[in-house]
C-alpha cells in the first residue's frame, strides 16, 4: 500500500514551508486539499504540478473511501489544509482515522501551525497547554467554554475570526476578570504580525486604537489561574497534618 503524508503548509509567509514538504508534495500521486483553488496557488509558486483532489469539511467522509482504494492501490497522499497544520482547526481526522484503521502507514510532517507559533511569541507560560480550535459561534455556548477555563492552570489558546475578535475579549474579561493575563497573535509571519500581551482589555484598547487593527487573523491566548499558585502543596499539607499531631 501507499503512504499518506500529511504536509503543513505557511500560515503567511512562503518562505516556512520545508524542504522535506516540498519533496514530499513534488513526488506523490495526488494531493488532497481542501480548497484546490487556494492551494494551485500555493503549488505553482512552488512550480509543482501534482495532480489535487479535493477533501474538505463536507465531503471528507465520502473522499476517505476513494483515497483508501488509491492508497491500497499502492499510491502515495498528500493532505494539505488551505493553511498550516492539517486536522488542527482543518479536515483530515476521519481520513487519518479510516486510514490508520485500514492499516495504511500515515507519516505527518512537523511544520507551521498558528497557535504553537503563538505560544512560541507571546511569553505565557507554556508548560501545560490546552489547545480549543475554535470558540462557539453561539454566545451562551461561548461564555460556558470560557468559565471552564476559569480555574485552568494551563495556557489556554483558540482561535478567534476577526468579526468577533472584541466582543470575545470582552467576554473574557466579563467571565475571567479584568486581571486574567491575555495575548493576541495576530497575522502571525505576515507584514503586519503584531503581538499585544496584557489583559483582555488592553487588547481590546490596542484593537480599538486603530479599525485596520481589527482584520486578519488572531490567535487568542488566555494565561493560567495564577491564584491556584496559592494553594497549598500537598507536601506541605502532610507536614502540617504531622505537626498538628504532635503540637499542643
Ligand atoms: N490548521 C491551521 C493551523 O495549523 O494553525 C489552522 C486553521 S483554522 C481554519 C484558521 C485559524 O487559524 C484562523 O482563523 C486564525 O484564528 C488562525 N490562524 C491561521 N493563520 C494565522 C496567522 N498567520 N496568524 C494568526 N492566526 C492564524
Amino acid at each position: 500500500a501507499g503512504i499518506l503524508y500529511i504536509v503543513p503548509t505557511p500560515i503567511g509567509n512562503l518562505e516556512d514551508i520545508t524542504q522535506r514538504a516540498l519533496s514530499v508534495l513534488r513526488n506523490v500521486n495526488v494531493i488532497a486539499a481542501e480548497d484546490t483553488r487556494h492551494s494551485g496557488v500555493l503549488l505553482q509558486h512552488f512550480a509543482i504540478n501534482t495532480a489535487l483532489v479535493s477533501v474538505h469539511e463536507h465531503n471528507e467522509s465520502q473522499r476517505a473511501h476513494g483515497l483508501i482504494k488509491r492508497l491500497l492501490e499502492g499510491e502515495n497522499i498528500a493532505l494539505i489544509s488551505d493553511a498550516g497544520t492539517p486536522l488542527i482547526s482543518d479536515p483530515g481526522y476521519v481520513l487519518v482515522n479510516e486510514c490508520r484503521s485500514a492499516g495504511i502507514t500515515v507519516t505527518a510532517l512537523p511544520g507551521p501551525c498558528a497557535f504553537v507559533t503563538a505560544l512560541s511569541g507571546a511569553g505565557l507560560p507554556t508548560d501545560k497547554v490546552s489547545f480549543c480550535g475554535f470558540l462557539p459561534v453561539k454566545h451562551k455556548a461561548r461564555l460556558s467554554v470560557l468559565s471552564s477555563v476559569e480555574q485552568s492552570t494551563h495556557t489556554t489558546a483558540f482561535y478567534e475570526a476577526p468579526r468577533r475578535i472584541i466582543t470575545t475579549l470582552q467576554d473574557i474579561a466579563d467571565t475571567l476578570g479584568p486581571h486574567r493575563q491575555v495575548a493576541i497573535a495576530k497575522e502571525i509571519t505576515k507584514a503586519f504580525e503584531h503581538y499585544e500581551v496584557g489583559t483582555a482589555l488592553s487588547c481590546i484598547e490596542w484593537l480599538e486604537a486603530d479599525s485596520a487593527r481589527q482584520k486578519g487573523e488572531f490567535v487568542v491566548l488566555i494565561g493560567p489561574d495564577t491564584r491556584s499558585n496559592t494553594e497549598i502543596p500537598p507536601e506541605a499539607l502532610k507536614l502540617l497534618r504531622t505537626l498538628s499531631e504532635v503540637l499542643p
